[in-house]
């Protein structure tokens, strides 16, 4: 056994030998293992009962103390990328599942949507100014993950005038993918950063008035193609009442997006069903004459057309318009590999969003107040700086709190990824079945018989104890054994593999 201090030396060997020559080391990895790969898991201490599901008779506690470090590790389950690399993995396995879930059916979405148009439009904010760019014009790269076209020049104007500030506002570099200038203005103090921050917080709104567009754009084309309504039967206080409806349902699901510049974009999938007030829930085919070009028809015309003005602002009595930007792109989802982008590209590309925030901004931080602002904010500072700034200053009033509220976000409020409630599967669901999975895996097959109801229940009082592993070295064991059970899977896979073939 090694000595005590060895567990509270800084010196990460010596707290891995401490670790390593205790009696229940074997034990302690195994206990880790479900959040091994986690770089700050939660710590929960207390007991866990098993209930009789009847009577509520407790069974059996079985106590954390007992357990090594008396503790549970549960994973952090952080979906970005830069907090958490292996819960960030496992929530973009996830996206990718509720996203194409949605494209080809599975996980409880029956498989004929795959067949329903759906279309997969970029919806961008405008300019608030000129920002460095990195364009390619024409990509001759097989792969545009290993791309290395030649971008074209950033600002190359030969007649630009000075700005106010004294600056030309061109450029003629080729900026590099990795420049940490892409995504700056030109000059600063030229570039609207108010209207920026409050298009941010606004984004959401527009993408709601839009999704009411598209679908008024499509019940159009509809009674122009002599495509029936729907009629809803309600009966209330003994009045019968009859309501023509649309005879679709749009489906959504969108991920949004931190551009360089901060401003936030999103990317969405909109798919056509069915509607059957008698069977509300159930995802239905669409009526036969709309289509994905009628669809991408909708989605321009909405993102050309919606927008609204803020309320007045002391800073903006007039208010801030607030619209899309120019470059709405709007491209035609196939199952088969012979359309524009595939199912599989879509749900990849959404899943690659919701894992990131503001990291490409070079802005991060977590919530900010009074105490943290005067670390981030400064209105001669850089970009950020001075976007951050604009959320303060702006969000002071109390009707625009809000602002004050996701300062740290550039002002976005939204989630990263969200669903209408019928598009697909939901994380929870699949949380549920690897939960289950889980316990199959670790405690063999469930005593109850199939179709039976389960005669007890795994109740936990458990509390927060803490975040993080105690130590440097556990870190480090806790996350090679799980990269070593990453490995050994992927071996076992490949031998399978292997023996197949
Ligand atoms: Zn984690
Ligand atoms: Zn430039
Ligand atoms: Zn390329
Ligand atoms: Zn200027």
């Amino acid at each position: 056994m090694a000595p005590p201090w060895y567990v509270r030396s800084t010196d990460v060997r010596l707290q891995a030998i401490a670790r390593a020559v205790r009696d229940d080391y074997p034990d302690w990895l195994d206990h880790v293992r479900s959040a091994a790969a986690c770089v700050r898991p939660v710590r929960l201490a207390g007991a866990i009962a098993t209930v009789e599901a009847d009577t509520g008779r407790i069974l059996s506690t079985v106590s954390t103390a007992t357990m090594p470090d008396g503790v549970i590790y549960k994973a952090c389950g952080n979906r970005r990328e830069t907090v958490c690399p292996a819960c960030s993995q496992r929530y973009k396995g996830d996206a990718y599942q509720v996203v194409r879930s949605g494209l080809i059916g599975g996980k409880g979405v029956p498989e004929q949507v795959a067949t329903h148009p759906a279309v997969f439009p970029t919806f961008t904010a405008p300019s608030f100014g000129p920002v460095h760019t990195r364009h390619i014009k024409r990509h001759t790269c097989g792969r545009r993950a290993s791309c290395d076209c030649r971008p074209e020049p950033c600002h190359p104007r030969r007649d630009a005038a000075w700005c106010e500030h004294g600056r030309r506002l061109v450029c003629f570099a080729r900026h590099a993918d990795s420049d940490r200038a892409l995504g700056t203005p030109l000059c600063l103090d030229c570039y609207d950063h108010d209207a920026q921050v409050v298009w941010n917080l606004q984004a959401g709104e527009l993408w709601r008035r839009t999704t009411i567009a598209i679908n008024r754009y499509m019940r159009r084309l509809a009674r122009e193609r002599g495509i029936p309504d729907v009629q809803v039967v309600t009966v209330r206080d003994g009045k019968v009442r009859v309501r023509s409806v649309a005879p679709f349902r749009l489906s959504f699901g969108k991920a949004a997006e931190m551009q360089r510049r901060a401003a936030v974009h999103f990317h969405a999938i909109i798919r056509l069903d069915g509607f059957d007030p008698d069977d509300r829930d159930a995802i239905l085919p669409p009526p036969a004459g709309l289509d994905a070009g009628d669809l991408k028809a909708a989605v321009d015309h909405a993102a050309g057309t919606v927008g609204f003005t803020t309320g007045d602002h002391p800073a903006r009595p007039e208010g801030w318009p607030i619209a899309w930007g120019p470059q709405t792109l709007t491209k035609l989802i196939t199952v088969a590999a012979d359309g524009e982008v595939t199912d599989g590209m879509v749900a990849a590309y959404l899943a690659k969003y919701a894992t990131k925030s503001t990291e490409i901004t070079g802005h991060a931080s977590s919530r900010l107040n009074d105490d943290t602002i005067g670390v981030y904010a400064d209105p001669d500072g850089t970009h950020t700086e001075r976007l951050v700034e604009a959320c303060w200053i702006l969000g002071r009033p109390s009707d625009w709190r809000r602002l004050r509220r996701w300062a740290h976000m550039l002002g976005f409020g939204g989630h990263f990824l969200t669903k209408s409630r019928r598009y697909s599967v939901t994380f929870t669901v699949l949380r549920a079945e690897r939960a289950t999975w889980q316990r199959v895996q670790n405690s063999g097959p469930e005593v109850t018989e199939p179709g039976e109801e389960p005669t007890t229940l795994v109740v936990n009082f458990l509390q927060f104890v803490g975040a993080g592993w105690h130590t440097t070295a556990d870190a480090l064991m806790a996350n090679t054994s799980a990269a070593l059970a990453r490995e050994h899977q992927q071996l076992a896979r490949t031998d399978l593999v292997a023996l197949a073939a």
